[in-house]
């Protein structure tokens, strides 16, 4: 299938072109050019997609959520931390099906596509069957859109699973599922946090993940109170911790970094590592404002700290939308650096995009790349006019906006529609779902 998208505005990783084209081929991305496509182009394609007054850009990553907590919005409000985790969200977890998981995660995908992701982190907190995580990955492969499935697992505390079960269950994701899907289905090693984690099965589940080319990705340093206990255990603060274990790599994402001391920092910039910022996660659960304008800017690297934007999970957000995270994260550095230049358009834009996409391996917008695109319609009061293509993308898009979502070179998003699903009938039965699942696990 050959896919000509044309008269758009491009957002490339040097450059906005004001008119372009983009055309696809076999999945892939086979040319882009500026002004109107040659003739033999244009004869050549299968299918013409009109881009005018729509704006192009590469597809986001949304770097970290928590799909099955799609049915489990709404319960922090008014809650302290340890009574909404106590009586809400653990309860919710243990109750749930594969069932349960299988529409919860499809409904949580279908919103962070609307949203503007392509690629999707899943930090798959429920693995407590084998269906409860395969219902993940085959729910991604039915919907088309690129999925990395974090396995979590904690080896201490409350739930705690033995570490030849964690491996066991690791090894099996990786034969079957690691590359599934043309590459678009992925599975990373997911400790959940450092303090219900030993320090062997953190090395032994981070050398099985790079023996398959994976990633490993954990909440690190979210809270104070969490970087105290790790300090006290170990003399040393988490990053500190994992960099002495041999963790840190490109290959290693730390969710939040909220608390990050400057030895911590330099260590993030030295080995490569991500930090995937969750601003609003961070605002609702009180957490604190991540020093993520000091990590880009002063890191030990040219660019500093990659990092990559995440919603986190819809009980801790509540919502999935890319465009409401980018703007999210530069208010608050603004905010709180009390520079008013900190965080330009083009380097949130790149959050969402490029360093998301290479914290997971994926796709850029570049010739050879597989297609994984989004179209906004910039027809839209809230936009026009347009000042600046990159400050409106920040400023003024939201997930609504988002008219064609395109993964692997398939449309999934058209005119604003989702296609191959009935969204109603889908909304209808997580209505349903969600309200039966809270009765059983006993939760009002
Ligand atoms: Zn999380």
């Amino acid at each position: 299938m050959t896919l000509l998208i044309r008269d758009a505005t491009l957002v490339l990783a040097d450059r906005v072109v004001p008119v372009g084209y983009v055309l696809i081929a076999d999945g892939r991305i086979a040319a882009i050019g500026e002004g109107a496509p040659p003739d033999a182009l244009i004869a050549s394609a299968k299918r013409l997609l009109d881009g005018t007054n729509k704006v192009l850009l590469p597809g986001l990553v949304n770097a970290h959520t928590h799909l099955e907590q799609t049915f489990m919005r709404g319960y922090s409000a008014n809650r302290t931390l340890l009574d909404w985790l106590k009586n809400c969200i653990w309860k919710l977890q243990s109750a749930m099906t594969p069932e349960d998981v299988a529409l919860a995660v499809t409904l949580g995908l279908v919103e962070a596509m609307r949203g503007g992701a392509t690629t999707i982190v899943d930090h798959h907190k429920v693995p407590l069957s084998r269906r409860h995580t395969d219902v993940v990955l085959e729910a991604a492969d039915r919907l088309g859109v690129r999925l990395v499935l974090a396995r979590a697992w904690a080896d201490r505390g409350a739930n705690a699973e033995s570490p030849s079960a964690i491996l066991d269950d690791l090894k099996r994701l990786f034969d079957e599922w690691h590359g599934a899907a043309d590459g678009r289905l992925r599975i990373a090693n997911g400790p959940l946090v450092p303090w219900r984690c030993s320090g062997e099965t953190l090395r032994r589940t981070t050398e099985l993940a790079r023996r398959y080319g994976a990633a490993t990705h954990c909440h690190m340093n979210e809270t104070q109170a969490e970087v105290a206990m790790t300090l006290e255990e170990t003399g040393m603060r988490p990053i500190e911790w994992f960099a002495a274990l041999g963790l840190l790599g490109a290959d290693f994402h730390a969710v939040h970094g909220v608390w990050l001391s400057d030895r911590e920092i330099a260590l993030l910039a030295q080995h490569g590592a991500t930090v995937v910022h969750c601003p609003a996660a961070n605002m609702i659960l009180a957490s604190g404002v991540a020093p993520i304008w000091r990590l880009i800017a002063e890191g030990n690297g040219a660019r500093g700290v990659n990092v990559a934007l995440g919603s986190d999970g819809p009980a801790s957000n509540d919502g999935q939308d890319m465009f409401e995270a980018m703007r999210l994260a530069a208010y608050l550095q603004r905010v709180t650096t009390l520079d008013e230049r900190a965080m330009p358009p083009r380097l949130v834009i790149e959050m969402a995009t490029a360093a998301g996409a290479r914290a997971v391996s994926g796709p850029a917008l570049r010739v050879g790349d597989a297609a994984d695109l989004v179209l906004l319609d910039f027809d839209a009061a809230h936009i026009q006019p347009v000042g600046d293509v990159l400050a409106s993308i920040v400023y003024n898009v939201r997930g609504s906006d988002v008219d064609t979502l395109i993964v692997n070179g398939r449309p999934l998003i058209e005119g604003k529609r989702m296609l191959d699903l009935d969204e109603h009938a889908l909304i209808a039965e997580c209505r349903d779902r969600a309200r039966s699942l809270a009765r059983r696990a006993g939760v009002e």
